[in-house]
């Protein structure tokens, strides 16, 4: 299979804020309850939504921080509606009945829902927050009741590892279609936690293989070759502007910023963003062309572990080669040297 090629991305994924009323410990985006630096506008975002549409994209996907702490995420939102496919990862420890109702109003077309764990201890442990755990199922209950397909997300850590067959059958009682368990990444608050969390690849790759999804529940899991080298159809932008390719590339690279470089430009010409998006790896498995015929595994923890943009994703048992994953490289723990 050839390495597939856009001329211009269909879909894109918005970070519309870095702050959330959770303050997790694993937070990618190292989220606080108020922005440290200045973010997009409600008419910055609105003039980006009306490009995207004019530019032909299909689909975005929102996600945070929590897009319902931003105030004017509503008005976002209803710019989108039914000009684009809109889904929107979100805790949902603020989705009230109501706003559910009005998010289907608005052409919201699919919810992912952070949660934890299947236990209140454990996933109130991750966020900090006594109740949160009741918040977000109940923010699932209202989404699903509002007729918004919704699926519960979890990030495999040491701490819910021992609770992952109770976490499909909570995600098929709260009446998700899917649940996903995706990999933990060396990103924001979750790397200065590694030890505490990150499980040997031997570990995770058990605990899949020993999953029993209840009939009816679809489980995604995020580990390479299931998971692609994506990075060849990954546009995003963060919350100041910025367009990063991909929220796990979030803390190494800058293509430029939408304030002053029309996003496509940024498609276009910035060099290492070309260079992700062809594909070219050192290595890659026996399956790796199975799934959309990329390879190599995610770029980002290649890069993560590697500190080369072409090596092979380690958490990829056939291309590990000795890699620990649960020991990350000194130079991620700090702002420099990068390697
Ligand atoms: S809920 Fe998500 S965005 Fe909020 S602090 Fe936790 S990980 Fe970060
Ligand atoms: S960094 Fe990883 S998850 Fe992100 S687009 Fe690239 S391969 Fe996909």
């Amino acid at each position: 299979m050839t390495q597939p090629y856009f001329e211009t991305p269909p879909k894109i994924t918005v970070s519309i804020t870095a702050t959330c009323n959770l303050q997790c410990k694993h937070c990618y985006a190292d989220c606080t309850d108020k922005p440290t630096t200045s973010e997009l506008t409600t008419s910055e975002w609105l003039a980006f939504i009306d490009y995207l549409v004019e530019n032909e994209f299909i689909q975005i996907y929102f996600e945070g921080g929590e897009p319902l702490h931003r105030p004017d995420f509503d008005t976002i939102l209803e710019s989108c509606g039914r000009r684009m496919m809109t889904l929107v990862r979100t805790h949902a420890t603020l989705l009230t009945s109501e706003r559910a109702k009005k998010w289907k109003a608005l052409g919201v077309g699919r919810l992912f829902v952070d949660l934890m764990g299947a236990t209140a201890k454990t996933h109130d442990y991750f966020t900090g927050s006594d109740g949160s755990f009741e918040k977000s199922c109940n923010g699932i209950r209202h989404a699903l009741a509002a007729g918004i397909p919704t699926d519960a997300v979890l990030i495999l850590t040491k701490r819910n590892v021992g609770e992952l067959q109770a976490y499909l059958e909570l995600a098929h009682e709260l009446g998700a279609q899917r649940a996903g368990i995706l990999r933990l990444y060396p990103l924001g608050r979750a790397k200065h936690h590694w030890k505490e969390f990150a499980l040997s690849l031997q570990e995770q790759v058990e605990a899949l293989a020993a999953l029993r999804p209840p009939a009816g529940l679809h489980v995604m899991r995020s580990w390479h070759p299931n998971d692609a080298n994506c990075c060849w159809q990954a546009a995003a932008v963060d919350p100041f502007g910025n367009s990063i390719g991909c929220m796990y590339l979030r803390e190494y690279v800058n293509y430029g910023n939408i304030r002053s470089v029309p996003f496509l430009d940024t498609w276009r010409n910035d060099a290492l963003y070309k260079k992700l998006r062809a594909g070219k790896v050192e290595k890659s498995c026996t399956q790796c062309d199975h799934n959309e015929g990329t390879r190599g595994g995610c770029r980002s923890t290649a890069y993560a572990y590697t500190g080369s943009w072409n090596a092979p994703d380690p958490f990829c048992s056939e291309l590990n080669e000795g890699v620990d994953i649960r020991v990350l490289p000194k130079w991620l723990l700090h702002d420099r040297p990068k390697p």
